[in-house]
């Protein structure tokens, strides 16, 4: 695999970044996941934005214009012929002795690599997923997508270590979000519930675009917090990401929904966002 590195294209052997590279000394940095389908990526403009924010929100500057990185994207899907998976890209401070004080020089680093996916023909979409709640033990800026994702580690594994798939995140008695996408119930009376922005969870762009099909099939929605009970009792569930679409969620601490299988509502906004996703590739 060819991967981009500070300026070079390098096979990914080759490539390294400093042991004083503050993503790697502090979690100081971000990063972004773009998916890829047909060798195209798609809502990439959202996650750039998204992007350019995180980084002013930690006063770290973007180090090359927007649409070299775009260039950059796309000459990686060329170089390693990727057809179905993603980008990704991160961001950091840049290298400097250790202090917690910024440095006053530091150039910041870029990194970007392919990796291939079965996006579309998931078995786990076909199945759902069982997901099973933890504590939320973030820090409180989680609208920032930095690379401190430890916390989303351990909610992963532990779920994994149960037999389920994902771990879905609970502060104060309400869902946040999943370990690493966004999370939605469908109530028993039809209604779409899924958490409010705040700086809580992370802005979802795949959260947005989904948003964006729920109000335009006139689906009923209400942003704002979910308990894991209400969850319990629902009619269906499901998450979005970038990678995942929209991944129907059958049982949530064991309780299982729809039957354990993938509920209508889900199953419906899953096919109309590949729709959407394949409409934009193809135009
Ligand atoms: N929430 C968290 C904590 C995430 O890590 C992610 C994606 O990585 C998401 C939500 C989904 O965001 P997006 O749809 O932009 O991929």
């Amino acid at each position: 695999r060819i991967v981009y590195v500070n300026g070079e294209f390098l096979p990914e052997e080759s490539a390294t970044v400093s042991i004083f590279d503050r993503g790697f000394l502090f979690a100081d940095g971000v990063y972004e996941v773009s998916p890829v389908l047909k060798g195209q990526m798609f809502d990439n403009d959202g996650h750039l934005v998204r992007l350019q924010r995180s980084l002013s929100e930690l006063r770290i500057s973007l180090p090359m214009p927007v649409d070299e990185i775009v260039a950059i994207q796309n000459e990686l899907i060329e170089r390693n012929r990727l057809q179905e998976g993603m980008i990704y890209l991160q961001v950091t401070r840049g290298a400097a002795d250790r202090d917690f004080a910024f440095p006053k020089d530091a150039k910041p680093s870029i990194v970007l690599f392919t990796q291939t996916l079965s996006i579309l023909d998931s078995p786990k979409a076909k199945k759902g997923l069982s997901v099973i709640t933890v504590p939320d033990i973030r820090w409180s800026r989680r609208d920032i997508k930095t690379v401190g994702l430890l916390a989303q580690s351990l909610a992963k594994q532990a779920a994994l270590d149960e037999g389920a798939d994902d771990a879905w995140m609970v502060q104060d008695g309400f869902v946040t979000e999943g370990s690493s996408n966004n999370a939605f119930i469908v109530t028993q009376d039809g209604k779409i519930i899924t958490r409010n922005l705040s700086n809580d969870i992370l802005h979802g762009i795949t959260r947005k675009a989904v948003l964006a099909l729920v109000e335009r099939e006139g689906l009923l929605l209400e942003e704002r917090a979910f308990t894991p009970e209400e969850a319990y009792e629902a009619a269906e569930a499901f998450s979005t990401s970038a990678t995942g679409f929209v991944m129907p969620v059958v049982k949530i601490d064991g309780r299982i929904l729809h039957n354990g299988a993938p509920g209508p509502v889900s199953v419906r906004l899953r096919g109309l966002y590949i729709e959407a996703a394949m409409a934009l590739i193809d135009a």
